[in-house]
């Protein structure tokens, strides 16, 4: 084979049109069928860009001018767009999002999946408000002038950026933040510091039940001790009577990942509820709980609409957190078994089938994919079977069990396009097929995008 030079040079200019946009929301030009990335550029844009780095199978590139706009380009609204980088989208209008939320997974099934003709049908996105959708915030903590500051690390940083208004957030959070970070500042709590790996207070997390309105404060610290804590919990407590639970997680590790193994409730109960259609959910601080609750009804009634269920069937839900699409499909089904790694998620998952008389779903800890094969040699097989793995998607043996196992339907529940694709294609060649995917907008303003495909047994 031989390897073509790139057609174009660092610091030159050239004129392009904008075709795509990559999987983190940056506009894709091509010259020759040589791919050029150009940040902040929307797809059906003229432009002029500067290219400011060559690799040999694409290049970056920067606008210089525009001639064209998308007609779907917008003014961000946030004003820290650029520097916060948690929302990727915000200058592309709600309905241009949706149209290129549909277009990606389409395009990945056809590319990585080698899925021609599937319908993926238009997203299915808030019609209401796309804004303050997030019920929980993790908001790292740092100093400034002596004084505390909540935030966001700057984009391809570790510097803490103030943030005291977040356009994709709860109100609530934000202000249950802002008041714990001024209680813990006049009590004179230190903010972690990454360099030095000294300091206290790492992270500051408050999750909010959209239909109870009830609030959980978590303090993730990097010692046992916080100074003054008992006169600090109380006055967050009745600063914010909307506050049921105030939990402490030590994570005395020097790394980037949030959470400690530590957990221990400093007031109030362990768990917060919150309600998705009609099921009740107690939730704890460590587990797994959609952050768009408006948005998880329509998702799970997609789940259950592909389900198909008569009340006859056995159901296996694969990472199933704390029983949220398990309870769901246990109202019309024989009997459920959900399996998932976090305990304590399976723990509130338990919890969850009490509260809501619901006593045809078991659950167990581990891995999806030493569990489930586990389950299939002592006899429990699954008419329809429903997976929601994290974003790299389901483990090979996870897959190949399913394909030993054959339920009549599978209904994969997935945060990541890429990932869905490749693992349609295992399911593909071992005897199923996709018969249709329906995205749904879980994180407006964000490249992130949720898709659930109806699959079955050729
Ligand atoms: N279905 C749930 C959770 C989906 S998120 C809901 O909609 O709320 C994915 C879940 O998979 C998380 O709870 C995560 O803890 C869990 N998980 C990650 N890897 C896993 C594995 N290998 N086996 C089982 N569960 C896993």
């Amino acid at each position: 084979m031989t390897v073509l030079q790139p057609p174009v040079q660092k610091n030159d200019y050239y004129d392009v049109t904008v075709e795509d946009l990559t999987h983190d929301g940056a506009g894709v030009a091509k010259i020759n069928g040589y791919p050029i990335f150009v940040s902040n550029a929307l797809p059906q844009e003229k432009i002029k860009i500067k290219i400011t780095k060559v690799k040999k199978g694409y290049a970056f590139g920067r606008i210089e001018e525009t001639y064209k706009e998308s007609p779907y380009r917008v003014n961000a609204p946030c004003p820290i767009y650029k520097q916060c980088g948690g929302c990727q989208l915000q200058h592309l209008s709600y309905e241009g999002q949706l149209v290129a939320k549909r277009k990606q997974v389409a395009d990945v099934l056809e590319r990585i999946g080698h899925l021609k003709d599937i319908p993926v049908h238009p997203v299915l996105g808030m019609d209401h408000n796309p804004w303050r959708y997030r019920n929980k915030a993790q908001v790292p903590i740092g100093e400034r002038e002596g004084g505390l500051i909540a935030g966001f690390y700057q984009q391809r940083s570790h510097e803490i950026i103030e943030m005291k208004d977040c356009l994709i957030q709860q109100e609530t959070n934000d202000r249950v933040v802002q008041t714990v970070r001024g209680i813990c500042e006049k009590h004179g709590v230190r903010a972690y510091n990454e360099k030095t790996h000294k300091g206290v207070l790492r992270h500051v997390m408050a999750r909010y039940g959209l239909v109870t309105g009830e609030v959980m404060v978590v303090l993730i610290t990097r010692t046992p001790d916080i100074q003054n804590r008992k006169a600090i919990v109380e006055e967050i407590t009745a600063a914010l009577p909307e506050v049921k639970s105030v939990v402490q997680n030590v994570n005395t590790k020097k790394t980037n990942v949030i959470f400690g193994d530590e957990t221990r409730v400093l007031w109030g109960e362990e768990y917060i509820y919150d309600y998705i259609g009609d099921i009740k959910f107690a939730i704890s601080a460590r587990s797994f709980y959609q952050v768009n609750p408006e948005q998880t009804k329509v998702l799970y009634d997609k789940a259950l609409e592909y389900a198909d269920l008569t009340g006859e069937e056995t159901v296996i839900d694969a990472y199933c957190g704390i029983g949220t699409i398990s309870l769901f499909l246990a109202q019309k089904a024989k009997k459920v078994y959900g399996v998932e790694i976090v305990p304590e998620a399976i723990e509130d998952a338990k919890r969850n089938a009490l509260l809501n008389g619901i006593d045809n779903a078991e659950f167990g800890v581990g891995e999806a994919e030493v569990v489930i094969p586990k389950w299939y040699k002592e006899g429990i097989t699954a008419d329809v079977l429903v997976v929601d793995p994290p974003r790299k998607g389901c483990d090979e043996a996870l897959l190949q069990t399913i394909i030993k196992m054959k339920p009549k339907k599978v209904v994969y529940v997935s945060c990541n396009p890429a990932t869905l694709a490749r693992d349609l294609r295992v399911l593909e060649d071992g005897g199923y097929r996709t018969v249709e995917v329906q995205p749904v907008d879980m994180f407006p303003h964000t490249v992130h995008c949720e898709a659930v495909a109806r699959v079955e047994l050729k």
